[in-house]
């Protein structure tokens, strides 16, 4: 693992010893479960979505420090944001592991950025988001990182 250190800053630390939003939502209409068989991650997501909007969310699930605290962020995220605007904010964290560039003003997410130089992390960063999402397009089908290029 000493070589994945420079992954471990602090936020994803944190999200990893007290990941936020954690558990089954009892109020969820929108459920979707994402695999990352290559790490063996599992994530699933619980959503409550009220019109177009994420009213709350919450993850559940097993796997790498990196999975797991991107999940946990993730929730942070995208709660109280419309199915438009979780869409844009996974394009930004996709941009952020995949490139390593990360605005400024968006902190918390861009500590991810040191996953780009391990393209094996990719998936696991990107695992809960892709899940949220599926779940969001009322996808009943798993999410697994093996039918995504990233
Ligand atoms: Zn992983």
């Amino acid at each position: 693992m000493s070589d994945l250190s420079d992954l471990y800053q602090q936020v994803i630390l944190d999200h990893n010893r007290r990941p936020r939003n954690r558990g089954k939502l009892p109020t969820a209409n929108r459920v979707a479960h994402g695999d990352n068989p290559s790490c063996g991650d599992q994530c699933s997501v619980y959503i409550e979505l009220e019109g177009d909007r994420i009213k709350d969310l919450t993850f559940d699930g097993s796997g790498c420090a990196i999975s797991q605290a991107s999940s946990s962020l993730m929730t942070t995220q995208l709660k109280g944001k419309t199915t438009a605007e979780a869409e844009k904010l996974f394009q930004e964290f996709h941009e952020i592991v995949t490139t390593g560039q990360a605005p400024e003003e968006i902190s918390d997410v861009a500590a991810f950025a040191g996953v780009h130089a391990f393209p094996a992390r990719i998936k696991c960063a990107t695992l809960g988001w892709h899940a949220a999402l599926n779940a969001l397009k009322g996808d009943p089908a798993p999410a697994t990182t093996e039918s995504h290029n990233d």
